[in-house]
């Protein structure tokens, strides 16, 4: 098992009896030593299903289970991979009715969470809810119950979030319920309180590794401390940089006990960096450098010293998007990098995600949004989406069925169940069975003349947008259509939270301005892309839309860029990397009104973890790497000055790299311009295009 290992990795792999922690930087190959070690724990007789390896995610899980079938082969099925969470339910489905849970017990998803919280806390107000939920998880995570932290309240604020918590408990138990954090702390009650029920795992598992382990929690420490026991089997990689859970309890702590709890622990280091080139270890390295030190390290590359990191000065979020799809679109046209799936998009927040979504669409690019919902995948978005298909193919059946039932136009179940007979009876589309004239001989009349009042509307609206150009009477067009359907009506009677139903509203009409402004290129001008945009009418503009909703059938293959936050990054790498959004307040964040208030924290500790995230940023990329930032940014709908993140200062990189190459420029437009070709072919092609 040693091949394709340092000599390094190799001892960590070949100790076996003991307890280990791999302490190491950035891409040394500390998931590497997991998967080796597993395939040396078979080959040396442990069976596979004594063996558990947790995972911080549970695509983590399942890569670092693909890893393994391609060392081991079989067996790897056998093998428990999982997130701490994931053991902890198999924990409690085996043995949790000793504290008095059933098998079958569920587990509560956030909104469960907040709901049961509404009503033990007796309000009706969502906000209050979410912040009495942060404040017991994250007591839960430091290993405390409604009474300890009752005890511990420093303010009248924590005391009555205490006693809340007590009554939410009961509920819990009423209900056979657990929460996330649960999943946690009652196997570590379950081990703790029941000696024989910790025998018994102990026995059952020979060897435990666990991954990120500097991202491990309190109550996290004490489970695989019982898990383990005495002879403490383990093997614990992770690195301190890369911190970047303190906010939800994860500690440093863990990683200072190891030695204390355990003299006889094994501590090996690695040095080499196998993912980055030198010029992006450097950044790293620089970025990280201000940080107290935990453990001292080093890190070098053989890599070379690689294509310098750029930094792209923007003048706001849109262009900022589209000078990253430049980016990617001129290293695909170099020939540097070939796949979708070779580039990812880092930022720090999820909403940041929606104008690179948008940038990404227009340019035809497939991405997937990991760690967060998509913009376009938001049920209010695909609602309208399946409105502009229906207007563009008429003879799309789902598209129809979405539209006539969103919002509720009187057109029952019943009736549209009877038009799918009578329409694939006669091999018709839905759209062109409800204009047949022996429809009547199916449906009352009363249900024929909706049907042909819903279809003369969309005919109408086809005819319409056919005749819709320019931004302005775009958004008159699109706003009226709104109105005329009840769309924000619906949004508000179809949820309970006003807060959310306000939310998705939002969305919806930020939707309409990104497709008005395709319109009239109104987006182009403000990204300083010098290409006149000609103007278009607004069923074109529906058309490529349209088109795009195939993009997600792409998806599947999995070649595609990847939109990420950095927090889930975590673990990865790509060849290409863009840092989007490196502007102060983002990056470090920070938060205008602080949550909870549990935890108070200073500015300078926060920006130790904020400086921790940016180097696993940095330490995701490869080859290549670009920071982004722009001097106006979103504040709510409001727009503000921005300053470049004092990270980008800290990098300390060579002021010739952070000039655009002016080759990326001339790249992108031919890229631009072949993929407009293709997309002038592709809508000539489209039923029911003009
Ligand atoms: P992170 O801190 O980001 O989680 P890591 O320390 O877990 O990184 P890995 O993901 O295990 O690092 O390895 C980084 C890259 O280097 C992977 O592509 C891996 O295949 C490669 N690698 C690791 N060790 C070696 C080695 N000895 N020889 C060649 N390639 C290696
Ligand atoms: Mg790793």
């Amino acid at each position: 098992m040693s091949a394709g290992l340092n000599l390094a990795q190799q001892e960590a792999v070949n100790y076996l009896h003991g307890p280990c922690l791999v302490l190491a930087g950035a891409g040394s190959g500390k998931t590497r030593v997991i998967t080796h070690k597993i395939a040396r724990l078979i080959q040396t007789g442990v069976e596979a299903n004594r063996i558990a390896a947790i995972t911080f995610t549970n695509k983590a899980a399942a890569e670092m289970r693909e890893r393994a079938k391609s060392l081991v082969g079989r067996p790897a099925k056998e093998i428990v991979i999982c997130t701490f969470h994931a053991l902890g339910v198999r924990l409690m489905r085996e043995d949790g009715k000793v504290l008095g849970l059933k098998p079958q017990f569920s587990i509560l998803d956030s909104d469960d969470v907040t709901s049961i919280l509404k009503d033990a806390g007796g309000t009706t107000d969502a906000a209050t809810a979410r912040q009495w939920q942060w404040a017991i998880s994250l007591w839960k995570n430091l290993g405390l119950n409604a009474a300890q932290a009752l005890a511990q309240a420093k303010d009248d604020n924590e005391r009555v979030t205490a006693t809340v918590m007590a009554r939410y408990e009961e509920r819990l138990a009423a209900y056979q319920s657990v929460d996330f954090d649960d999943l946690i702390g009652l196997p570590l009650k379950l081990l703790r309180d029941f000696p024989e029920v910790c025998e018994k795992w102990q026995k059952k598992l020979g060897h435990v590794l666990v991954d990120e382990y500097q991202d491990t929690n309190a109550t996290q420490y004490e489970l695989l401390k019982l898990l383990v026991g005495e002879r403490g089997r383990f093997t614990a990689v992770g690195d301190d940089d890369q911190s970047i859970y303190g906010w939800r309890g994860a500690t440093l702590d863990n990683l200072r006990r190891l030695p204390k709890d355990y003299p006889t622990l094994k501590v090996v280091k690695l040095e080499q960096n196998y993912r980055s080139t030198s010029a992006i270890l450097r950044a790293a390295n620089n970025v990280i450098q201000p940080n107290p030190k935990l453990f001292p390290k080093t890190l070098f590359s053989e890599l070379g010293e690689g294509e310098p990191v750029r930094v792209i000065d923007c003048d706001n979020e849109e262009h900022e998007a589209e000078r990253a799809v430049r980016r990617i679109q001129s290293i695909r046209e170099s020939g540097a990098g070939k796949d979708w799936k070779d580039f990812a998009i880092l930022y720090r927040a999820n909403h940041q995600a929606r104008v690179l979504e948008q940038a990404l669409r227009k340019a035809q690019i497939p991405y997937k949004v990991s760690g967060g919902q998509s913009f376009f995948d938001r049920a209010e978005i695909r609602d309208l989406c399946a409105w502009l298909r229906l207007w563009v193919n008429n003879d799309d059946d789902p598209a129809f069925l979405r539209s006539v039932t969103t919002p509720k136009r009187g057109i029952g179940h019943q009736t549209l169940q009877a038009l799918g007979v009578f329409a694939s009876q006669y091999k018709l589309s839905l759209f062109e069975a409800l204009f047949s004239s022996s429809l009547g001989s199916v449906l009352s009349a009363r249900a024929v003349g909706s049907l042909h009042e819903f279809g003369r509307y969309v005919n109408d609206l086809e005819f319409r947008a056919r005749h819709t150009v320019g931004a302005e009477a775009a958004k008159a067009f699109l706003a009226d259509w709104l109105k005329d359907i009840g769309y924000e009506k619906h949004l508000y009677d179809s949820e309970d939270n006003e807060k959310v139903a306000a939310a998705r509203w939002t969305n919806v009409l930020d939707f309409c301005e990104w497709m008005a402004a395709r319109c009239g290129g109104e987006i182009d001008d403000a990204a300083g892309v010098s290409m006149a945009q000609e103007r278009k009418t607004l069923l074109e503009v529906a058309q490529t839309i349209a088109l795009l909703s195939t993009i997600s059938e792409r998806e599947k293959d999995q070649n595609v860029v990847t939109l990420s936050t950095l927090h889930a990054s975590k673990g990865l790498e790509w060849p290409h990397v863009i840092l989007a959004g490196c502007v102060e307040g983002m990056l470090p964040f920070k938060p205008e009104d602080a949550d909870g208030g549990v935890v108070s924290e200073s500015f300078a500790q926060r920006l130790q973890e904020e400086r921790r995230l940016m180097y696993v940023g940095i330490t995701r990329a490869q080859r290549s790497l670009v920071v982004s930032w722009s001097k106006k940014r979103k504040k709510g709908r409001e727009m503000v000055a921005a300053q470049p993140s004092r990270f980008i200062a800290e990098m300390a990189l060579d002021k010739a790299t952070t000039k655009e190459d002016p080759r990326e420029k001339l790249r992108a437009l031919r890229a631009e311009f072949a993929r407009k070709s293709a997309e002038a072919a592709a809508a000539a092609a489209t039923p029911g295009a003009a």
